[in-house]
Parts: structure tokens; C-alpha cells; sequence
């Protein structure tokens, strides 16, 4: 790998404006195994160490201007895009995307930072009215402290941005723990945000031992709030161990999202939907399709357009020029998804593509489509995480909406039809927070709901999924 600025590859971390740590821990690529970089071993102490750098510059921090931390903000999001191709470069190698999709996560990474820069200047209070005739409540937002984050793999920039730049917007303090997987990427984002001059301890970066890590950043005191992306059962956990210390916190936990096919729905376009929601980081996407329910008069059609399509993907290494599917993250990833496609087709489903480990060896899985899937196969409770689909059939609405709601997780849905069926009282059935809705004609939005469930406590902006279709 070779970076343009090979000071973007760190082997240490930041804590307190200062590069620590002895490069241990090795960071490998999941498409070679080849070695890429290695990272600190730290554990309570360092963990300590960093929180109370961040406790040491919030006052400071909290102080300024919002304009000075906006400008701070702005030039942190001008260095990302300025060094977009190593960023990219650098998550490609050690987290297996396709370097085009890197470069997508690299923007949408930033966006988060120029969002919050602007919205920094822009944290708003508010004035009540009371019960008395006298007075005026006002309403003043502060922020709450120094914050504690941590992130997973499958978007090694895009996570931390999302959680770094509304808290250094809002004027508190960070310690990050990224994933092992993909702490690079995490410690380029810091080097880049230390080039902004922004205060020493304003944000910190620990690597390695997880349970010690979490278990201080959840009982020190002085962090006032966890922010967590990733498995819902880590996210369980962390909220359990905040409880001590009645911490805030943020959760964006694990997804099942079912994707429904109308008889009615544009074939093309709703086979192009499942290519992108389904495929996307081999399948390592909270919001990936994971359930595919197909109404019965279009199953079989659908199911042979959507395999077509899916034998044409050139897997291979994220780098190589076009390639659309890499690798998966790592052997436990690989094991799990052999295990629900073994699972399935122990119960009568068919691959109709794919349905095995690639030929490259390695973790890299074939893109796969399993037909006459049901729900008692394992893949209609858990979340897969790879580059299966599974095609259930439906026969109408009723059957259809209650099988996508028939897991604990609502974190995404999308649906293919030409009719009518939202923004209106049809939505309200699902149990999830964000729902698609593709007519086959345009794109309709979608729909936040409070009755979501296992998809976790998220305090982000709503996104819009958006995709238009070809007739
Ligand atoms: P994970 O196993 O929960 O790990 C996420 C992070 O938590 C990693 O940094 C991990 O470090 C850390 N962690 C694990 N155990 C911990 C503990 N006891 N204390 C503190 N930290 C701990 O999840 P993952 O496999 O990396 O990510 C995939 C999951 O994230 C999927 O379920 C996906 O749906 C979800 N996700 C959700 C969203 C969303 O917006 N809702 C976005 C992206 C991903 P170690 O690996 O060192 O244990």
C-alpha cells in the first residue's frame, strides 16, 4: 500500500495531543492476509489516561466559540476530502471494500463532519412558557462532557465521524476505541484532526483490549456518555454497565431488514435495489437486505433475473480494478455465513447462485441466492452479514408484513410496488425505524418510527435511501 502522505499510517495512539504506544497488535488485510500495519496492546490505564485528557480539555473546549469550533470542524472535514484516496486506499486494505466504495464511505464520512460544522453554530435553546403568569423557563443545551465512542468495522470512517463531529460540534471531549480490524483508519481520521489544530485531548484514540476499554469508558465517572455502533448484544451490554454511573447513551445496534417484492413492483428496478442494498460490503451493512420476500406471482421470475445479474459480480481484491464484491472481514464472519447457508439448505432451500466459499480462498464468499427459504432457517432471525440472499415467498400484504416484522429487530425495510401504499396508515405496521419505499416509478420516503425496537437508542439525523428507478 502505498499512501501519498505516508504519515497518515499510524502505529500509535493519540492520548492527550501525544502519540503513545508500542505497535503490537498486527492490522492485516482480509483479501491477502498480508501484514498492514500494527497497533498499540492498551488496556485500563491508557483508558484512564485518555479520559482524563479529554476531562482536562473540555473546559476549554466547552468555552470556545461556537464559530472557533466550527472552523475547527470545517478544516477537519476539508482535510478528508483533500485526502480522500488515501483515506480510501487505506480502509480498502484493511477492512476488504472495493476501493469505489471506500471512496463513496470517504465522502459520506466527511459529510457528517461539514454537516456539524455548520449545525455548530446552530445549537439552539429554548424559551417555555410556565404555569405562573410570572417568568419564563429557558431552555440552555450544554454539552454533557467527555464522550466515550466505539465503533465497528464495516464503515471504519463513516462510524466515527458520525459520533466525533455532533459531540466536538456540541463542545465535549472524545476517547474512540475503533474495531481491531480497522483502528488504521480511525487513526488517520485523528492525525488529520490534529492537523486542524485542534486542542491537545480534545480527541483520543485507544486501541486493543475491548472488555477493559468498555468497562473503563462505562464506569469512569468522568465519561458522561457512551455512543455505541455495533452487535446488539455488545450494545446490551454496554448499556448495562452505563447504568452505574447513569450515563447517556447512543446506540445503533444490529439489523434484519426485510426487503418486499410486490407482483406488482418494477422487476428491474427492485432486482436493482437487492444488487445495492443486499451486496454492498459484501452483505456487511446494518441496513442490508437480509430477508428478501418475493410475492408468489413474480418469485420464480424475480429469483432467475436477480441470480443473472449476481453471477456477472467480479469478486476479488477491493483494489483490483472492477471489482464489486471483497472479501469478508475475517474467519468468524466467513464461518457464520457458511453456517446459515448450510443451515438453510439442510431444510430444503436451493442455491440458485453462489452457495459456497469463493475459489479465491481466503474469506471471500460467493455472492449467493438461496430460493424456498422459510422462517425457521436460521438467516430469517439472525442477521447474516454477507453476500446471501435469501428469497422468501409471500402470497399477500398481510403475510408479507407479518413475516418482516417477525424478528426483535427493526432497523431498516424497503418495499417494491407500483401501488399506493405510503406515506399513509400502511407504514404504521412496521416495527422499524427507517422504511424505503421504491414504486417502481420514483422514490418515496420514508419513515421514522418510534415503535422500532432492537435497532437501538440512535440519535442520528434521518437518512434518506434513496434510489431512482429505470422506467
Ligand atoms: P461488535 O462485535 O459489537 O463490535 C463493535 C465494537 O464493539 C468493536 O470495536 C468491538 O471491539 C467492541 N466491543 C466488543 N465487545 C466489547 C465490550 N465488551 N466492551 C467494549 N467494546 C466492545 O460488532 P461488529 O461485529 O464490529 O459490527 C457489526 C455489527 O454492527 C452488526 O450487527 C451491524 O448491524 C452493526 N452496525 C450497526 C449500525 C447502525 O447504524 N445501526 C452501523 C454499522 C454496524 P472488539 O472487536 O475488539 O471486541
Amino acid at each position: 500500500m502505498r499512501l501519498s502522505d505516508p504519515h497518515l499510517l499510524k502505529d500509535r495512539c493519540l492520548i492527550g495531543g501525544k502519540w503513545v504506544g508500542t505497535p503490537k497488535l498486527e492490522v492485516n488485510n482480509p483479501a491477502t492476509g498480508a501484514l498492514v500495519g500494527r497497533v498499540p496492546d492498551l488496556g485500563v490505564g491508557e483508558t484512564r489516561a485518555a479520559i482524563e485528557a479529554a476531562n482536562a480539555a473540555f473546559p476549554a473546549w466547552s468555552a470556545k466559540l461556537a464559530k472557533e469550533r466550527a472552523a475547527i470542524l470545517r478544516r477537519w472535514y476539508e482535510l478528508q476530502r483533500d485526502n480522500k484516496e488515501d483515506l480510501a486506499l487505506l480502509m480498502t486494505t484493511e477492512q476488504g471494500k472495493p476501493l469505489a466504495e471506500a471512496r463513496s464511505e470517504v465522502d459520506y464520512a466527511a459529510s457528517f463532519t461539514e454537516f456539524f460544522a455548520e449545525e455548530a453554530k446552530r445549537i439552539y435553546g429554548e424559551v417555555l412558557p410556565t404555569p405562573k403568569e410570572s417568568g419564563r423557563v429557558l431552555v440552555l443545551k450544554q454539552p454533557v462532557g467527555v464522550v466515550g465512542a466505539i465503533t465497528p468495522w464495516n464503515f471504519p470512517l463513516a462510524m466515527i465521524t458520525r459520533k466525533i463531529s455532533p459531540a466536538l460540534a456540541a463542545g465535549c471531549t472524545v476517547v474512540v476505541k475503533p474495531a481491531p480490524e480497522t483502528p488504521l483508519s480511525a487513526l488517520a481520521l485523528a492525525e488529520l484532526a490534529m492537523r486542524t489544530g485542534a486542542p491537545p485531548g480534545v480527541l483520543n484514540v485507544v486501541t486493543d483490549d475491548a472488555p477493559a476499554i468498555g468497562g473503563e469508558l462505562t464506569s469512569n465517572p468522568a465519561v458522561r456518555m457512551i455512543t455505541f455502533t455495533g452487535s446488539t448484544e455488545v450494545g446490551k451490554l454496554l448499556m448495562r454497565q452505563s447504568a452505574g454511573t447513569v450515563k447517556k447513551i447512543a446506540l445503533e445496534l444490529g439489523g434484519n431488514a426485510p426487503f418486499i417484492v410486490f407482483d406488482d413492483a418494477d422487476l428491474d428496478a427492485a432486482v436493482q435495489g437487492v444488487l445495492a442494498s443486499k451486496y454492498r460490503n459484501s452483505g456487511q451493512t446494518c441496513v442490508s437486505a437480509n430477508r428478501i420476500l418475493v410475492q408468489e406471482g413474480i418469485y420464480g421470475r424475480f429469483a432467475d433475473k436477480l441470480a443473472s445479474e449476481v453471477a456477472k459480480f467480479k469478486v476479488g481484491e477491493g483494489t483490483e480494478a472492477g471489482v464489486m464484491q471483497g472479501p469478508l472481514i475475517n474467519a468468524a464472519a466467513l464461518a457464520k455465513v457458511e453456517a446459515h447457508v448450510r443451515d438453510a439448505v439442510a431444510q430444503g432451500a436451493r442455491a440458485i447462485a453462489g452457495g459456497k466459499r469463493h475459489s479465491l480462498g481466503g474469506t471471500f464468499y460467493e455472492p449467493t441466492v438461496l430460493t424456498d427459504v422459510t422462517t425457521k432457517m436460521k438467516l430469517a432471525q439472525e442477521e447474516t452479514f454477507g453476500p446471501v440472499a435469501p428469497l422468501f415467498r409471500f402470497r399477500d400484504e398481510s403475510e408479507a408484513i407479518a413475516i418482516a416484522n417477525g424478528t426483535p429487530f427493526g432497523l431498516a425495510a424497503y418495499f417494491y410496488t407500483r401501488e399506493l401504499r405510503g406515506p399513509g396508515a400502511w407504514p404504521r405496521r412496521w416495527n422499524t425505524a427507517w422504511l424505503a419505499s421504491m414504486r417502481g416509478y420514483s422514490l418515496r420516503s420514508l419513515r421514522r418510527s418510534a415503535a422500532s425496537r432492537n435497532q437501538g437508542l440512535a440519535a442520528k439525523a434521518p437518512i434518506m435511501v434513496s434510489r431512482s428507478s429505470s422506467s
